[in-house]
């Protein structure tokens, strides 16, 4: 029987058909009409992986064995349990992700707060959207990726589009781009000369490190070249003098010294913006995932309310969201610092809510806790137990080393996956789990829109779904069996009740209104609410409507070239592959095609290291070194290279990577660090 849902992977959350055979795609969703990329196309081959999971495993002398779930459950449990009775609530700690449904991140919350009593909670939705969710807060007083229907994009005469390789990344989105790439209209921000870059009038391409320079160099010339919008800025914003202040010093000219971006460039960037109808300011991870990634976030957004885009139909600014659930993961209270309904954590009015809904005394609600990669910096020293749902982190975080050595310092590792991916291969216990087809529940896309995953197949014997372990754990840990539901259609419920209030408010929307198909955007209130597809028409989200300006100053890579590493190294995505590869690397068609780690390298760079096309190198920098394969291409900055970050082993990006964090967002800083480059001997 043919079952409509979504795509497995990214945040487009292509709608699609499941049915015997290939997937096929319905023209009616209008985020992807009908295409898909080949990640979509090929992602049913993953229900059927030759190495998937049916039992859960515990280690026995070094080796996982196979166990029934009545032995596992019980010995999570007893081994939970004790740690916390002997070192305290904190010593057990949970990391969840950006692409468990909205009720697994909900319920994943709750039972790390309210069945095991900790603080230490986070996600690698960390690692992805935090420092556009702290820009757009602080902005807007709302954070949406996208506060408008992607198919309003269509309209749009020009996009300034920064740090986003969508033709790889989310190929059907740039249908949405069709009318600015074709009138001209549209700019690129991107060190790469990408794919999506090669459709540019224009494409920008500063230094890593440098976008935060090259933002506040366009509001300068915004400034002197007239372009305000004087009118808009007086009526509907705050902030304007004080962030004119900080931008003041980057000219052009200084500008181009710092990014490497020619003044001419900037000036026309900035006049096919200002001189557009319609005109979209985007930003996604190229320039959201540094140590200044939050006040970089900000620049943009200073940008765009300059010329008046925010909040006016046909116009605006919003964040391309990566993961599947990236908006609603982050909605639902498995951040360290937030309770369901993105209420704060440490907020008397939203804690009295949300333990309202649970049943629970307010004050037992731990405080905040530590953020992803300091979380996982402490364990071991912190934390003695780790809980990980649906992440790589071996594979995904930075530093990557230093993270195998401190999930190895462990007491007690329990990993819920789908196959053995990295991380469960060092887990003490592994329990393996349904996968997006085989089960229901709602994902939330780029848009604010709130979307029904249908089960269309039975899992494998042997599976069950994250929320029945987790059920199955609370009450074990001594919790009242229908506290921890394991339903989706229950959980849910409840997930409305407790986001009631809040800035994303699902307390309108069923799964009776999702099933009948109804397009619903948070918020929405009540069940007779249409939901909110744009936001900001008559008022931001501020107490006074006004959005917010705010000032900010360029302060460079925090890992700047030197001699003994005289490159600056980037990372990304590539079109054949998804975050740690978990997924896609089990792919024969996706596999085949990018087998392994490469490094994109300009010509004459790679001479100089004594390299050519198709060496293999070694990347290093003081956090170590990644071997892959070299990718000449003219088209790249020669003092700059390019990995992919979804391979295993010797080939992950991240042993390079630089962990310092964004003091507001606590990103780590993926984008930029120093590195250099060899031939391996
Ligand atoms: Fe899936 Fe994203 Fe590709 Fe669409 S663009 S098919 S959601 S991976």
């Amino acid at each position: 029987m043919p079952t409509p849902t979504h795509c497995p992977y990214c945040a487009l959350q292509c709608g699609m058909t499941i049915q015997p055979g290939p997937v096929v795609a319905p023209r009616d969703f209008p985020v992807n009409r009908g295409g898909l990329c080949q990640k979509g196309w090929t992602s049913a081959t993953l229900l059927s992986t030759p190495d998937r999971l049916t039992s859960p495993l515990v280690r026995r002398n070094g080796t996982l064995e196979p166990v029934s779930w009545t032995v596992a459950l019980d010995l999570v449990a007893q081994r939970l349990a004790d740690l916390r009775a002997e070192h305290g609530p904190d010593a057990v700690a949970v990391f969840g992700g950006g692409g468990l449904t909205n009720e697994k991140s909900y319920l994943l919350g709750k039972f790390a707060r309210v069945a095991l009593g900790t603080s230490h909670i986070d996600y690698n939705g960390r690692f992805c959207m935090s420092s556009a969710a702290a820009a757009g807060m602080r902005a807007f007083g709302v954070d949406r990726g996208l506060p408008f229907p992607v198919t309003d994009l269509a309209e749009a005469d020009a996009v300034l589009l920064v740090g986003a390789n969508v033709a790889e990344t989310m190929p059907p989105f740039t249908q949405h781009l069709r009318r600015a790439i074709d009138t001209g209209g549209l700019v690129v921000v991107d060190p790469r000369r990408t794919a999506t870059a090669d459709q540019a009038a224009v494409h920008l391409a500063p230094a890593p490190g440098t976008d935060l320079a090259l933002a506040l160099g366009l509001l300068h010339v915004a400034v002197t070249d007239g372009y305000l919008d004087t009118e808009y800025l007086r009526d509907r914003t705050s902030g304007f003098a004080e962030a004119w202040q900080a931008a003041a010093r980057w000219w052009p000219e200084q500008v181009e010294r710092v990014t490497g971006v020619a003044a001419a460039d900037q000036r026309r960037a900035v006049a096919m913006l200002a001189r557009a109808a319609n005109a979209y300011v985007l930003t996604a991870r190229g320039t959201e995932q540094h140590a200044s990634g939050s006040d970089t976030v900000s620049a943009w957004i200073n940008l765009a309310l300059a010329l008046g885009l925010p909040g006016r139909k046909g116009s605006g600014f919003g964040c391309l969201t990566g993961q599947g659930n990236g908006q609603g993961g982050r909605e639902h209270g498995q951040k360290a610092d937030q309770l369901p309904g993105y209420r704060k954590i440490d907020d008397p009015a939203a804690r009295e809510h949300v333990a309202g809904v649970w049943g629970i005394d307010p004050n037992s609600l731990p405080g905040p806790g530590k953020s992803a990669y300091e979380l996982l910096d402490s364990l071991g020293s912190g934390p003695r137990a780790l809980m990980v749902f649906g992440s790589n982190v071996v594979v995904s975080a930075p530093r990557a080393s230093h993270v195998s050595d401190r999930l190895a310092a462990l007491d007690f590792l329990v990993v819920a996956d789908f196959v053995l991916s990295e991380t469960a291969s060092l887990a003490d216990v592994v329990l393996p789990v349904t996968q997006w087809a085989e089960e229901g529940g709602t994902m939330t896309n780029l848009e604010g829109r709130v979307l029904l995953r249908r089960r269309a197949i039975d899992p494998p014997a042997g599976v069950r779904t994250d929320l029945e372990v987790l059920h199955e754990l609370a009450v074990r840990l001594g919790q009242p069996a229908d506290r921890f539901p394991a339903s989706e259609e229950t959980v849910f419920e409840e997930l409305r009740r407790a986001s009631a209030g809040g800035v994303a408010d699902y307390s309108g929307i069923t799964y009776e209104r999702l099933r009948a198909g109804e397009a619903l955007h948070w918020p929405c209130p009540d069940e007779s609410h249409p939901g909110t597809p744009r936001l900001f028409l008559d008022r931001f989200a501020h107490v006074d409507g006004r959005a917010r300006l705010v000032p900010v100053d360029h302060r460079g890579p925090a890992e700047p070239p030197d001699e003994q590493y005289p490159l600056r190294a980037t990372t990304g995505r590539v079109l054949q592959h998804y975050q740690s590869g978990a997924q896609t690397r089990r792919v024969p068609e996706l596999n085949s095609a990018v087998p392994g780690a490469f490094v994109e390298v300009h010509p004459d760079t790679a001479g100089r290291a004594g390299l050519s096309q198709g060496d293999l190198a070694r990347v290093s920098s003081r956090r170590g070194s990644v071997l892959a394969t070299v990718r000449c291409v003219p088209g790249m900055r020669i003092d700059t290279v390019f990995l992919p970050f979804h391979f295993p082993g010797e080939q992950r990006a991240n042993l390079i990577t630089n962990p310092v964090l964004d003091p507001v967002s606590r990103m780590p800083e993926f984008k930029v660090c120093a590195v250099r480059l060899e031939a391996v001997t």
